[in-house]
């Protein structure tokens, strides 16, 4: 199912500012180990949008390759993790919901690279759950 959203976002320390516009096509929780990693988190939630529908209006982050097609972006000041970014612009482009000043704007529908979850956390949800990506 997908909305719509129209909202602003931002890191920690507020170098970084962005808005989102424009229907969410996804949205859930991944628990593979780069986002583990990146974020410091047992999971992180995020949705995603065309990459048009995206901007920075504060700043400019830094961006860290954790794989040869993407780009993970972040503040370089205070370390906020915020977007995965395809190379491939006709790809989505993936916001970090916690980072939305409004994050109840693009609840999680899924869980994805269950297979990596640590074994000390857990949601009570009934949400799909995926070893990998939603098709794997
Ligand atoms: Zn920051
Ligand atoms: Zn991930």
């Amino acid at each position: 199912m997908t909305h719509t959203i129209d909202a602003e976002g931002g890191c920690l320390c507020g170098a970084v500012r962005y808005r989102v516009s424009g229907t969410v096509e996804e949205s859930g929780y991944c628990h593979c180990r780069t986002c583990q990693r990146q974020s410091g988190a047992p999971v992180v939630a995020w949705f995603a949008l065309a990459p048009s529908g995206f901007s920075y209006v504060k700043g400019a982050p830094k961006t860290h390759r954790a794989a040869a097609r993407a780009g993970r972006e972040f503040c370089g000041d205070c370390g906020t993790y915020l977007v995965f970014r395809e190379d491939d612009d006709t790809q989505t482009l993936s916001v970090n919901t916690a980072s939305l000043d409004d994050p109840m704007l693009s609840p999680p529908a899924f869980h994805i690279y269950c297979e990596s979850r640590i074994g000390w956390f857990d949601t009570t949800d009934d949400l799909p759950r995926h070893d990998r990506g939603r098709t794997g």
